[in-house]
């Protein structure tokens, strides 16, 4: 099945704050550590992590556990069914990298058995009508290709109704 693919012009200035490129790169000038969350995006996963020495789940990725301060941190792949948990549908005020795709629904998920063991994420949804969704529908992630401005091609993910 071919990748959902947003297209951005290339007269579309991306702030560093919002523009994922460097953290993409592992030796770039502002990586993270967190690189590898972008190379399994681009490989075909969302994943999040486990951390090793309390057992806690963590998303967004961080380079430290928030709950014990561990560096050691293992990637895990996010589930693939989850559970719409709350939404709301954007219609004006979008972010200029994503206002020609408005109105589109913002959805947060869990995923597993949150909070013990599972993971509470946000994303978009593109394909589902706000009217049409409800609390409690079975709904899993796919990646999302970021193409422009220019060559550079990111990934992120996005969310749709199982
Ligand atoms: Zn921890």
């Amino acid at each position: 099945m071919a990748r959902r693919t947003l297209e951005l012009p290339d007269s579309v200035p991306l702030s560093p704050i919002i523009d994922l490129w460097d953290q993409q790169d592992p030796d770039g000038p502002d990586a993270t550590g967190i690189y590898d969350f972008y190379r399994n995006l681009a490989d075909g996963e969302l994943t999040g992590q486990k951390c090793l020495s309390c057992g806690k789940l963590v998303f967004p990725p961080q380079i430290i556990c928030p709950s014990c301060n561990s560096t050691e941190l293992e990637w895990v792949k996010v589930p693939e069914e989850g559970e719409l948990y709350a939404f709301t549908e954007l219609k004006l005020g979008a972010p200029i990298i994503v206002e020609n795709y408005a109105p589109f629904v913002i959805a947060v998920a869990r995923f597993g058995n949150y909070p013990e063991n599972g993971f509470q994420i946000s994303g978009m949804m593109f394909d589902e009508s706000y009217e049409e969704l409800k609390i409690g529908d079975r709904i899993t992630w796919d990646i999302l290709e970021i193409k422009g401005p220019g060559d550079k091609k990111r990934y992120w993910y996005y969310f749709k109704k199982l």
